[in-house]
């Protein structure tokens, strides 16, 4: 039996490995000359970057695609622990070192906001409460069927996950800036706290239970670890290598078309971006004008720069809050405009990993999240503001975590919403895909198996459970598993 993947983001690499595994002859063909889609990597001047995903949790998931290739992860790739998980910054003065440790974590919150220990120790259990219905029973399992969801959602409904993350925090502590820290975690799956399920508190146990990690040469190491993987069970890639078409045969797909060359296959899984795969690829009108209604995920402004000079100070991973958390949020998830305040992520891997830049020197990337395109934020918009939006972010990082950073700059790239439009063909340039709100959760989701077309699958962040590492890697297992029952 053949199979082709479309696209190689962690979906599709988990995708092809346990298609592979299970014995399908598995061809994955990915239209960049990287591995990774959003995970992908480059170098430059020494310095290594990772472009998205920086914080890898859950590693049972990646372990698993170890296991069925009869390997250990620890082959490929090395994850080296990070504490703390995130430093969280509002001012100098008002720091939370955000910790896996259980009493560290108490004595921070002692510090920050004693009035508040008791009902974080209220959240925590909750949180295990909603990862142990959320993601243990429901993260792989597929939703095809209205049944299914009809199943789960009495579970939903004890668990109130009609309530927003910000909401069901606030709930349980009273500290604004308690309540940003234990809610902020959606927005690194594209979902605004304020809107985003509750049932998305899960992923403060999830930290808590494995920890974070991150690769030893970074993301991309771990990227191209996985890649290697597939490859020595047997599995094809294909870089430089874009599906122009999806090939059918009456509703049943046939394979596809690559550069003009057919490619048969028994069934075609596609990681690629759900619209770009409907409206480009399928030429599917009627699918293609539901999916335009949707409501899709903000996008990313990124600053990958390099350093002659090193911030030991600093924690790998650094949040640094705006000054008003709602209105920011409101403007980015619903007036859609560009506000003055922005609250940013800040990578520093060489806090954890020496080698990812220069002796001497640092490599960052800093990410602040803004609106997806629309007619007002669109390609010549950012085309035309992408320096002084650099430039703000910059006086931003001066003022508050990397002083005198212009002094010692030695190499500077910017990716704004446009480029996630061109390179990865994400509809909006958004940068999660759909946002994970009740409505677009699950059976609401985009299903794991299309309904009319025969033979075809899905896998990624538009798809059940939706974006992040763990997610895409856990629909990668949701899919298999109905490609597998179909087959047996
Ligand atoms: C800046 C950033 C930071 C993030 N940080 C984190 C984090 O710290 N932790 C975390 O867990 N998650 C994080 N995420 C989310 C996570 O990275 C994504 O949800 C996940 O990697 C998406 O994987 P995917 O399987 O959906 O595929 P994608 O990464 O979207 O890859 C899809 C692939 O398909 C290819 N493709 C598209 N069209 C075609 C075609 N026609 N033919 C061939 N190939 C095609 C694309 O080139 C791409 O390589 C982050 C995301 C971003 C953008």
């Amino acid at each position: 039996m053949k199979a082709v993947v479309i696209g190689s983001g962690f979906g599709g690499l988990a995708a092809a490995i346990r298609l592979q595994a299970l014995g399908y002859q598995v061809s994955l063909y990915e239209r960049m000359g990287v591995l990774g889609g959003r995970g992908a990597s480059f170098t430059e001047k020494g310095y290594i970057f990772d472009c998205g995903p920086t914080v890898i949790t859950a590693p049972e998931s990646l372990e698993e695609l170890a296991t069925l290739c009869g390997k250990k992860l620890s082959d490929y790739v090395e994850l080296l622990p990070v504490e703390p998980m995130y430093r969280l910054w509002w001012d100098q003065k008002s720091v939370f070192n955000y910790a896996q440790d259980w009493e560290h974590t108490l004595q921070e919150i002692v510090r920050f906001a004693p009035e508040d220990l008791a009902g974080y120790e209220r959240f925590f259990a909750y949180s295990k409460k909603v990862f142990d219905k959320g993601y243990t029973e429901l993260v792989a399992v597929p939703f095809l069927h209205f049944s299914d969801m009809l199943r789960v959602a009495p579970d939903l409904l004890k668990l109130r996950a009609y309530r927003s993350v910000y909401k069901t925090v606030a709930s349980f502590v009273k500290n604004e800036r308690l309540r940003q820290a234990l809610s902020f975690h959606t927005l690194l799956i594209g979902g605004n706290p304020y809107a985003t399920s509750s049932i998305y508190t899960l992923i403060h146990y999830l930290e808590k239970k494995w920890g974070v990690f991150f690769p030893r040469g970074g993301t991309g190491a771990l990227v191209r670890g996985l890649g290697q993987m597939f490859q020595d069970i047997g599995g094809k890639i294909h870089l430089n290598a874009a599906v122009d078409d999806i090939l059918l045969d009456g509703k049943r797909v046939k394979g596809v078309r690559v550069s003009g060359q057919e490619v048969l296959a028994d069934i075609v899984v596609s990681n690629a971006d759900i619209m770009h795969t409907y409206k480009d690829l399928l030429q599917d009108g009627k699918k293609t004008r539901q999916l335009a209604r949707k409501d899709w995920s903000m996008s990313l402004f990124l600053v990958y720069f390099g350093l002659k000079k090193t911030y030991p100070d600093l924690a790998h991973h650094t949040i640094i809050f705006g000054h008003d958390y709602k209105k920011l949020l409101d403007s980015i998830f619903k007036k859609r405009t560009i506000s003055e305040d922005c609250a940013l992520y800040l990578h520093a891997p060489c806090r954890t990993d020496a080698t990812m830049a220069p002796p001497g020197c640092e490599s960052f990337y800093v990410l602040s999240a803004v609106p997806h395109m629309t007619d007002m934020l669109d390609a010549a918009y950012w085309e035309r503001e992408k320096e002084a939006y650099c430039d703000h972010i910059f006086d931003r990082l001066e003022a508050t975590v990397l002083p005198g950073l212009r002094q010692s700059l030695d190499f500077v790239r910017i990716t704004t919403p446009r480029d996630f439009e061109k390179n990865l063909m994400a509809y909006r340039g958004s940068a999660f895909s759909l946002t994970p709100s009740l409505i677009q959760s699950a059976w609401f989701r985009m299903s794991n198996k299309d309904p009319d077309y025969e033979g075809l699958y899905f896998v990624g962040a538009g798809v059940h459970p939706g974006a992040g590492v763990p997610g895409v890697v856990n629909s990668a297992k949701a899919t298999v598993s109905v490609i597998e029952n179909e087959r047996t």
